[in-house]
């Protein structure tokens, strides 16, 4: 599939706005690259708590904030391996909001911050390669289950592809090298998870190259930032089922890693904005639902939309497989003596062989 644009990364019904690298018109824009600058922002969140990253990632001004620091991007993550070793990756969920773009709506953010919400670009990837392992659930239709963001199907090399422009996002200035060749800033990124850092995961799995990652700046959970938040319902053991309930929240109970990493950020935008807005008069579940709703109109430009785990064929997902009347074996498992599961794929998808 190659290089994605920028634009294929981020989506085609997509009203977001983001920062595109400004080209020189004599010189070719070459790799951009992390500029002395981004130790200066790195310092910068290091003297805040993870509330206040989170805040200055929502547009919100701190004292002495570097210039590049406006750049920021956040982006939520999610990984969900089989538990079964080799804990195959099975899916991720990835959501990013710009500082500036998430700046534009404080002034008149919605209820329970529903302008920010729709801000996000909500990303759903299913592991091509993996797919098969969807056999190995104890219900396979649940490999499925999402609600944000529109589900696609990527190869592994598309995905590490898909994953390294996300992570190269670049600013709409660019600095001048020796030469006076005209080179894109990188966005400093700010992570968040729920509890455990995703990078690692990710790292392991795709074995990105080293200069990916130099511009993450910080990393903060929603764990932390709902502990700092000082609630007294908060403690190390609260999961984000629970956090998200006590928000109000509807949690859906079979969630894919998108619904992970969604209700990570959605539950971070209420901790850090619901002491700063009046009451609304709207209920936080039709604002949930909305952004839901919302989150699978944008849909990004590669991937694709349907692949079955049953007979592995693309075009229809599993519950529309021509196969499911007339009944599968697979002719793998049944060699072997292997019998039980075997009405759940074709050899095409064994996740056994
Ligand atoms: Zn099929
Ligand atoms: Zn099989």
């Amino acid at each position: 599939m190659g290089r994605y644009s920028l634009r294929a990364l981020r989506g085609q019904k997509s009203t977001k706005e983001y920062t595109e690298p400004s080209e020189s018109p004599q010189k070719t824009v070459t790799t951009p690259i992390v500029d002395s600058h981004m130790e200066g922002v790195s310092e910068f969140f290091s003297t805040l708590s993870q509330t206040e990253i989170l805040e200055y990632c929502l547009g919100y001004d701190k004292h002495k904030a570097p210039g590049l620091a406006a750049d920021a991007v956040l982006i939520a993550v999610n990984c969900h391996s089989l538990e079964k070793k080799p804990h195959p990756l099975l899916e991720i969920g990835i959501h990013f909001i710009s500082r500036k773009g998430a700046k534009k709506e404080l002034a008149n953010p919605g209820p329970h911050s529903l302008n920010l919400l729709r801000r996000i670009s909500y990303r759903h990837i299913i592991i091509e390669d993996n797919a098969c392992h969807a056999n190995l659930l104890p219900n396979p239709q649940e490999a499925e289950t999402n609600h944000f963001g529109a589900t696609r199907f990527v190869r592994m090399e598309d995905a590490k592809d898909v994953l390294e422009q996300m992570f190269r996002m670049s600013t709409m200035t660019s600095s001048c090298n020796v030469n006076g060749t005209r080179i894109p800033r990188l966005c400093p990124l700010v992570l968040l998870n729920y509890d455990l850092p995703q990078w690692p995961t990710l790292q392991q799995v795709f074995s990105f190259d080293p200069s990916i990652g130099q511009n993450m700046v910080a990393t903060i959970s929603t764990k932390h930032i709902a502990y700092e938040s000082g609630d007294p319902w908060s403690s190390a053991a609260t999961t984000l089922s629970q956090l998200t309930e006590e928000l109000n929240i509807e949690y859906p109970a079979k969630q894919s890693a998108a619904d992970h990493a969604a209700y990570t950020l959605i539950d971070a935008v209420q901790l850090a904005m619901r002491p700063k807005m009046p009451l609304a008069r709207e209920s936080i579940r039709s604002v949930v639902n909305t952004t839901m709703l919302y989150s699978q109109s944008d849909i990004p430009l590669w991937g694709y939309e349907d692949l079955c785990t049953l007979c592995g064929e693309q075009g229809h997902r599993r519950l529309r497989c021509h196969l499911r009347r007339i009944g599968v074996e697979c002719w793998k498992c049944t060699s072997v003596g292997r019998q039980w599961k075997r009405d759940t794929h074709t050899s095409n998808m064994c996740p056994f062989f």
